[in-house]
This record gives C-alpha cells, structure tokens and sequence, in this order.
C-alpha cells in the first residue's frame, strides 16, 4: 500500500472534486502524473487497482526493461492514425525519455540492436525512479482501487471502484492499458470504461506472442533456443523477416524474432515461419560444406558442428519424411527454409501488448476524447503497438506526456484543443 497521508485524506475529501484523476498506475500513467504535477498541476490524484504501481514496467524487457531504442522511428508502431502517433513520439522522443529518466537519477546503456536498458539491467529500477519521484512531488496515489464505473457529469466525472470507493474528478485520463497479460492487472477493464463513454474498439489481438505451429516436425526440440532469420508469411507473400532468438517449445516456436513476426501475422488468412538457421552462409557455401564433409562422414553426422544436435537430427527426419531420401540440396533447402505453419498463438495471457483499441480518430491531436470532454486516453488502451524492442514503453511514456502538456497548457489559458 502507498501513500497511508493519502488514505486518511481521501476518507475525509469523499464527495470533494479533484481536478484530474489518473486510472491506471502503469508506464503512461505515471508519467502523465508526474509530468502534471511537476508543472504545478498539483490536484492529481493517481488510482491503481494493484497494490502497488508500475507491476508490468518491473517486468519488461525479461527484468531487464528495455525502455526505448535508439532506433525509434514510426515505422515501428502500428495504428490506424501513424501520422498522430509520429506527431506525439517526436513530441516526446527516446532522447527526451533519457534525459528525463537520467533527471531522476538513471544512467542507460544500449545493446548492438539499439535496445536501450538501465545500466542496473532492472526493470523494477525504472518502476523505482518513477515511484520515488512521485513521492517527491507529491502526487496522491490510490492502490486498491479498481475502477469499474465511470459516468460523466454536468462539471466532470464520477468514478466507482470495486472495492466500493467513489471519486470525483474535472478531468479523467485513462491510463489502464490493453488485454495482455491481465496478471499485470490488465484485463481490459478499461475498454468497457472507455465504452461506456461512447468510445468504439477496433478488433483486439494478441501481440508479441508465443507462437503455435504445427508440430510433427519439431518433436524432441522443446527448450532449443537458436540464433537466425525468421521470416512470416501470409501464403506466400512475406509480411516480415527479423533476426533474433527463436526457442522452441512442445506447442510452436517463441523467442524474440517470433514475438517480431507476431505482431504481422494477426490478419493473415495462411501464416507461417519460416526459419534460416545460418542467415550469414549462402547456399552455394553450404552445399560445397556438406558435400565435403558427405565424403568423409555418414548422413546421420552431417549436420554435427554445424546446427544444434537435436535440431540437425529433426532437419533430417524432416528431409525423409518430405522427400524420401537423403540429399544434399534438400538438406541446404532446409537449413535455409524450415518452414512451420502457423495455427494460433497462446493468447492474451500471454502476449506483451495488445493490438488494437480505442481508435485513434476517436481522439484529437492531444489525446483527448473527442466523444467525451475531457476524458483523455494514452497508453496500450489507444489502438498503438509497436514491434519488439523497446517501442511500446516508448509510446506509453510519449502518450502520456502528450496528455499531461495538453492538460498543463488547458489549465494554464494555453491553446485550446478541441
Ligand atoms: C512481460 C512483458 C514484458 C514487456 N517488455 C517490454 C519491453 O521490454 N519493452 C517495451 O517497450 N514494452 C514491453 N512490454 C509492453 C509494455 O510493458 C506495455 O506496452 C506498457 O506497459 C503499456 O503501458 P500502459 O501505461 O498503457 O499500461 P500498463 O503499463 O499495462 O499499466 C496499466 C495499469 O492500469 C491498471 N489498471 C487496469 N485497469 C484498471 C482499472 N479498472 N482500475 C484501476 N487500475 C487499472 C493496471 O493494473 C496497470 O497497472 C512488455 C509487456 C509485458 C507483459
């Protein structure tokens, strides 16, 4: 529990308006609340249904918390308004994010594929830095409360909890996030928030998702993890290629190129992977390989120090199965093309982001709602996903940024954003 002055002061002030109340005490929430208050907002109250804020940034990146990349560019994200979500990333770019989380007090280094970390490679140390800042600041935070029931009012909004607690507020922003993975406390109770102020939801997916595939050709290969080049296919029209880990497992294939190829494959009427398990050795290397060592060693060795043990006897018993024999351009071809059909994914639970939301066109350059005066969005909840690699963190610290400078300059007698 957080913020006990808060508790007591809450009892007293039920019925009392606040000027702007925060659901969703995530990534993009609470920077919204900081970035408020640190600009002399100072009514903000934050609620959160956990005990306790931030549990999913403590737990991205593997505990790492891959925070942004160096590489940020639109061209990473997904939305039906790409031209908006460029306008708020540069508003609020991976520079500006470093800066302001080094103005906490974090240091960041990066990987060779632009993957930026803090230096502690914890994540929970990003939650932290926040936390402490919040304190710092002053802003008032409500864990245990989860909204469940919003409704607009003649001068603001009304806010029920779950646990039976009422709040009162000018302005809302909902920071609640998507569907995936709901042990975060993301089960999609914000979209029936935003719903039941008039907002529509473009189809929801599963994003950056273990795949399932077919599995008769990679029987015995649970827990092999290998380095190469996936591709993702809709029939036979590539949709994405990425170079990274992919580990397989006793229902399809995961690791971080498969959660890549995840985000592509969600409207494809034929998915498949395909994986290149040696991206870096051409064909005609390969063949001139095998045919040398064909000379001196049996087929069942033939793929010894060159690709994992189990995989190479799989790779075999591939090549038997589909062509009847042992040759050695089927053998290249399979090394180059390991192709496995694609039958599902393993769902929400599992997923790291949720594809689609609350349209974009539904919200004005500033993120507020144009169904809903002052209900403003940002985060996951709004229809955003970007690819692996640090681009969904950026978004939800941009967007929530975004919200808070559109409130600050309102407030303030700034420009107006209708
Ligand atoms: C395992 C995992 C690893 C990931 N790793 C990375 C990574 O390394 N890099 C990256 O860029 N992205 C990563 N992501 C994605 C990233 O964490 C999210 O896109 C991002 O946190 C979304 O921020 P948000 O503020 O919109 O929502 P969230 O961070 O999900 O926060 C929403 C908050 O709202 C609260 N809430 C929900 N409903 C209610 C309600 N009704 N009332 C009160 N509170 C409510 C939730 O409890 C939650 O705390 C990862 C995701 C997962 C699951």
């Amino acid at each position: 529990m957080q913020n006990f002055d808060f508790f007591r002061k809450m009892r007293y002030n039920i019925g009392m308006k606040h000027d702007i109340i925060i659901i969703g005490g995530g990534a993009s929430g609470m920077l919204c609340a900081l970035t408020l208050v640190q600009n002399g907002i100072e009514d903000v109250v934050l609620v959160e249904r956990g005990e306790r804020l931030g549990k999913k940034l403590s737990a991205t990146g593997n505990g790492q918390g891959n925070i942004t990349n160096q590489n940020l560019s639109v061209a990473h994200y997904f939305s039906d308004d790409i031209k908006k979500v460029e306008r708020i990333i540069k508003g609020f770019d991976n520079h500006a994010l470093l800066d302001f989380f080094k103005s906490l007090g974090g240091m960041f280094e990066a990987d060779e594929k632009g993957r930026v970390y803090p230096t502690s490679r914890q994540a929970s140390s990003l939650t932290d830095l926040l936390r402490f800042a919040l304190e710092r600041a002053g802003v008032r935070v409500q864990t245990g409360f989860t909204a469940v029931k919003i409704s607009r009012q003649a001068d603001g909004f009304s806010l029920t909890s779950q646990e039976g607690a009422a709040l009162k507020g000018k302005t809302v922003v909902l920071a609640t996030g998507g569907k995936a993975a709901k042990n975060f406390g993301t089960d999609g109770t914000g979209y029936l928030l935003a719903k039941s102020l008039g907002h529509t939801l473009t189809p929801l997916y599963p994003a950056l998702v273990q795949l399932k595939t077919q599995t008769a050709h990679i029987k015995g290969l649970k827990g092999i993890r290998c380095e190469g080049l996936l591709r993702a296919y809709d029939g036979a029209k590539e949709l994405t290629h990425a170079r990274g880990d992919v580990i397989f497992t006793d229902y399809g294939v995961s690791g971080n190129a498969v959660f890549w190829a995840s985000s592509y494959l969600t409207d494809a009427k034929n998915p498949s992977v395909s994986l290149e398990f040696l991206p870096d050795v051409s064909k005609d290397e390969l063949l001139k390989l095998l045919s040398q060592k064909a000379k001196f060693c049996a087929e069942e060795q033939i793929f010894v120090g060159i690709v994992n043990n189990q995989l190479g006897r799989a790779i075999l018993k591939r090549l038997h199965l589909e062509n009847g024999k042992f040759s050695l351009e089927g053998a290249v071809k399979l090394l180059k093309s390991f192709t496995l059909p694609v039958t599902g994914t393993l769902g929400f639970d599992y997923a790291q982001v949720t594809k689609g939301g609350v349209p974009m066109s539904e919200l004005n350059e500033c993120l507020m709602s144009k169904k809903c005066k002052n209900l403003y969005l940002c985060g996951e909840i709004i229809n955003v996903d970007g690819e692996c690699g640090g681009y969904n963190l950026q978004w939800a610290f941009s967007s929530g940024v975004c919200v808070a400078n559109a409130i600050i300059a309102e407030r303030k007698g700034g420009r107006g954003h209708d």
